[in-house]
C-alpha cells in the first residue's frame, strides 16, 4: 500500500490544497491529510473546525483520510505507516524552504517527499491571505472549498 501524508496547518484549507490532494491521489493508494498542531502557534480556526472543513470537503472519498498530529512529521509517518510526504510548490520561496526539510526528513526518517507544482489557477492562494480577507470581511469564498464557513468563528 503506497501511503502518503499531506501535512500542513490548513488554517483554513484552500482550493490550492484541494488541487494538490486531487492530483496527488493518482500517485498513491491513500493520502492522509495531516493537520499539524503546534502549541506555540495561534490559529484562526480551532483544530476541530479545520478538521471538519477538510472532512466535509473530501467526504465519500475512501482514499483520503484526515488526522491531526503533533511532534515530528517523520514520527507521524512511522506511526501511520506512510513512506511519503506530499507537498505543494507555489514559487521559489516554497522550494527553498521545503528543500532543507525534505533532505532532513529523508536523512532522519527515510521518508521521501514528493512535490507537485501548483495549478496556475490556484498558485496564488495561501491560507494566510485567506485569513487576512476573512479578518476584513472580504470575499473569500472563491478561494476555499464550500465547506469552509466563517459563520462558526
Ligand atoms: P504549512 O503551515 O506547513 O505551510 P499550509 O497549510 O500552509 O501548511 O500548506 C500545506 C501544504 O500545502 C504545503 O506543501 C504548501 O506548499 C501547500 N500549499 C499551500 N497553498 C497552496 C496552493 N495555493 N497551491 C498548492 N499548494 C499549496
Amino acid at each position: 500500500m503506497k501511503r502518503a501524508i499531506f501535512p500542513g496547518s490548513f488554517d483554513p484549507i484552500t482550493l490550492g490544497h484541494c488541487d494538490i490532494v486531487k492530483r496527488g491521489i493518482h500517485l498513491f493508494d491513500e493520502i492522509i491529510i495531516a493537520i499539524g498542531e503546534n502549541s506555540t502557534k495561534k490559529y484562526m480556526f480551532s483544530l476541530k473546525q479545520r478538521k471538519a472543513f477538510i472532512e466535509a470537503t473530501f467526504k465519500g472519498n475512501s482514499k483520503i483520510k484526515v488526522m491531526s498530529y503533533s511532534g515530528l512529521t517523520t514520527d507521524f509517518c512511522k506511526n501511520v505507516g506512510a513512506d511519503f510526504i506530499l507537498r505543494g510548490l507555489r514559487n521559489p520561496a516554497d522550494f527553498e524552504f521545503e528543500k532543507a526539510i525534505a533532505h532532513t526528513n529523508r536523512k532522519i526518517g527515510q521518508i521521501e517527499t514528493v512535490f507537485l507544482l501548483t495549478s496556475v489557477e490556484t498558485s496564488f492562494i495561501s491560507s494566510s491571505i485567506v485569513r487576512e480577507i476573512i479578518n476584513y470581511k472580504g470575499a473569500y469564498k472563491n478561494l476555499v472549498p464550500k465547506a469552509v464557513k466563517t459563520e462558526i468563528l
